[in-house]
């Protein structure tokens, strides 16, 4: 068998599948797809070969629960907070999630392409090939189309997988009317989202949307054709989780308030939870029932929820560390969180794993100076790593640390 591209001696490699971690590892594309990967003693002959000692390797990192789509800043309403302000308070005098739905209305396509653009660059410096992109600032259906109008022509070689989240909050102009609200997502929104959307979520909660409205949306997105996930458990317990779950959800997300009931529910669904410690920290929750979930067999998967109020964190490899300080991982559980069980978290088994079959996503990263090239010192280090090399779909797209332009990796030989 002779290859395109070999990468040769990767000295730790998470390949995210049936052969768990090698060391002294290589992985060879062809055809712009993952053709072979094992102990580089045994790898087969390829065109090119880039010689990876010193760095480890794991699968494009899935970034698999984010509101990366916004206008406007929050930071005066961060002060506030720290100030001692509480949400409600800001949320009524016209702050939170409202403010951001103010700036997003007022933001054209042009500004939301490039906006989202801009903020994928940022994660795919890190090693992120893929991320759930999330609606739900629109509120209306002109904006909620428009944002994913703009997901979907980023021109951006990460990922985007967009999800509808109309029920998100109440707008301003529902307020003390939600009953109205639901209804305007489900015979206004959805209908105009669904051909451009993935996934369709619902923010249900104290204080957000109950379980029954969280369930009619949820079944009129699945007759639209989407595939359901849930904010859920995250303020008060409701219930959601297992809703969704027996609803054929591919993940619920949050989680501090699960109980029992729906650690067992999710379990019998083969439910993904999505954990997101950068909420947690910045929203002062208690964690999530990770010893429950491990007992139970459920999926973990770890995310950022990136967004400019309860989560203004963009570095995976940051949450990857949280979630084991803050909720209790462990490292490899940690690991398989941002790659393997965030693509599971979308439906995806093609995505965060390497082998044949899989997607050909590789990241390749050198630890911090003066370290080991384990896998365990970037979870161990808070943040900070960037992507020595970086390849999507088989296309280079950074190389000794140097941003490309989709050339194909192998470019020059082959198929
Ligand atoms: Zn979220």
């Amino acid at each position: 068998m002779t290859t395109d591209l070999l990468f040769h001696h990767i000295d730790e490699l998470l390949t995210g599948g049936d052969q768990g971690v090698l060391y002294d590892a290589s992985v060879a594309f062809a055809g712009g797809r993952v053709r072979w990967v094992g102990p580089s003693a045994s790898a087969p002959v390829a065109r090119q070969i880039v010689d990876c000692h010193g760095l480890v390797g794991l699968p494009g990192l899935v970034d698999c629960h984010t509101h990366a789509l916004f206008a406007g800043s929050r930071a005066e309403e961060f002060q506030r907070r720290l100030a001692g302000a509480s949400y409600t308070e800001i949320l009524e005098a016209g702050g939170g999630i409202l403010s951001t739905v103010k700036a997003t209305r007022a933001a054209d396509l042009e500004r939301l392409r490039s906006l989202l653009h801009r903020r994928l660059e940022a994660m795919l410096a890190v090693g992120v090939t893929s991320v759930e992109v999330k609606t739900g600032y629109g509120l209306n259906p002109a904006t909620e189309q428009r944002m994913l109008e703009a997901m979907i022509s980023t021109g951006s070689p990460v990922e985007v997988l967009p999800t509808f989240l109309g029920a998100h909050a109440v707008p301003a102009e529902y307020r003390g009317r939600r009953e109205d609200y639901v209804e305007q997502v489900i015979r206004q929104q959805l209908p105009r989202c669904a051909p451009l959307a993935r996934f369709v979520d619902v923010y249900c909660d104290r204080g957000a949307f109950t379980l029954d409205e969280a369930r009619a949306i949820l079944e009129a997105g699945v007759a639209h054709g989407l595939i359901p996930r849930i904010h859920a458990e995250q303020v008060a317990h409701t219930g959601a989780a297992a809703m969704a779950a027996g609803l054929g959800a591919t993940s619920a997300d949050h989680l501090e308030q699960l109980d029992d009931a729906g650690v067992a529910a999710m379990a019998r669904h083969g439910t993904v939870a999505v954990l997101l410690p950068g909420a947690m920290l910045y929203l002062k929750d208690p964690p999530p029932p990770v010893a429950a979930l491990r007992a139970a067999g459920v999926p973990m998967a770890v995310s950022t929820d990136f967004n400019p109020g309860s989560s203004p964190v963009r570095d995976l490899w940051t949450c990857a560390t949280l979630a084991c300080l803050r909720m209790g991982l462990r490292v490899d559980e940690a690991l398989l969180g941002i790659t393997r069980n965030a693509g599971r978290a979308l439906g995806r088994d093609d995505l965060g794993w390497i082998g044949p079959g899989s997607s050909a996503d590789l990241v390749l990263l050198a630890p911090p100076p003066g370290e080991p090239a384990e896998l365990a010192v970037l979870v161990q280090y808070l943040g900070g790593h960037r992507a020595h090399h970086l390849v999507k779909a088989g296309r280079w797209l950074i190389r000794d640390g140097v941003r490309q332009d989709a050339l194909a990796a192998g470019a020059g030989g082959g198929e």
